[in-house]
């Protein structure tokens, strides 16, 4: 028989795994338990007292075998596809799905108009975005305040913007395959929440995660793609706009293919 204590310890490491801490609090101590007998933090006990509703599915992932980690992944995808817009925040604040929660100063869940037409799709956090738990802050995300308000828009207006994963790569790398994988859920429910008309994919790493294809930006840009049925337009990442001015001219050619293309979508409906 395994005892209380093994079984809190087992379902602490899989709701590690799962990423779920924001479900789940620590539960305050109360009067009779003095700091003396405080447990260990590997002992910490949990209670749903967030979200009470994704406890029992919480308790039946907690009956699978360790090695059973494709479906912990599958459980916790269906769990993030179910939650609200605050409860994903709150998921995301508290995320430690993957190895970038151990050097992310915070999270960043992404910024605008949770009801946008537009959604704007980047790569990751860097340094200042980790810092201000906001996309786009340094000079790349003034560059693309600027594209922004040359079609008219602006990130707090009908503009959504948010990235692959939530948390910076160490030293502005590229996010891994798994790390992209394990942020997935949280971008395909913000998208299901949000319902953009139109999706603009910023750079490589966006375009290959939401269209599962590795191909140039070159070779993608000037058409219309699919993510779920959700018309994307693919361009350079203004990062990269940044170093290579001879692309801004493609760029804007690029704005100008959404902005018309979005009078058509507005135009059908
Ligand atoms: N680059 C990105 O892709 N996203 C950010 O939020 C900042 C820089």
């Amino acid at each position: 028989m395994i005892s209380n204590d093994r079984k809190r310890v087992r379902r602490g490491e899989i709701l590690k795994e799962l990423g779920l801490t924001p479900v789940w609090r620590v539960r305050e101590r109360t009067e009779d338990e003095s700091p003396a007998r405080a447990p260990e933090s590997d002992q910490v006990v949990a209670s749903a007292v967030a979200h009470p509703e994704f406890e029992e599915q919480v308790e039946q992932v907690c009956v699978l075998s360790a090695d059973a980690t494709e479906d912990v992944a599958e459980k916790r995808r269906a769990m993030i596809l179910r939650m609200d817009w605050d409860q994903l925040k709150e998921s995301v604040e508290g995320c430690v799905a993957c190895r970038l929660c151990s050097s992310r100063t915070r999270t960043v869940f992404g910024v605008g108009d949770p009801d946008a037409d537009w959604l704007y799709v980047g790569e990751g956090p860097g340094a200042q975005e980790d810092a201000l738990g906001e996309p786009f802050v340094g000079q790349a995300g003034k560059l693309l305040d600027n594209m922004l308000m040359a079609i008219g828009l602006n990130r707090g207006r009908d503009v959504f913007i948010a990235n692959i994963v939530k948390c910076r790569p160490p030293g502005n790398r590229e996010p891994s395959d798994d790390e992209a994988q394990c942020c997935e859920p949280y971008l395909a429910r913000q998208i299901e929440l949000i319902k953009p008309k139109l999706i603009v994919a910023l750079g490589k790493t966006a375009a290959r995660n939401l269209l599962n294809i590795d191909a140039s930006i070159g070779s993608l840009r000037g058409r219309l793609h699919q993510h779920k049925g959700i018309p994307v337009i693919v361009t350079y990442h203004p990062a990269y706009l940044l170093r290579t001015l001879v692309a801004k001219a493609k760029a804007w050619e690029d704005l100008c293919f959404a902005q018309s293309t979005m009078q058509a979508l507005k135009a059908s409906e």
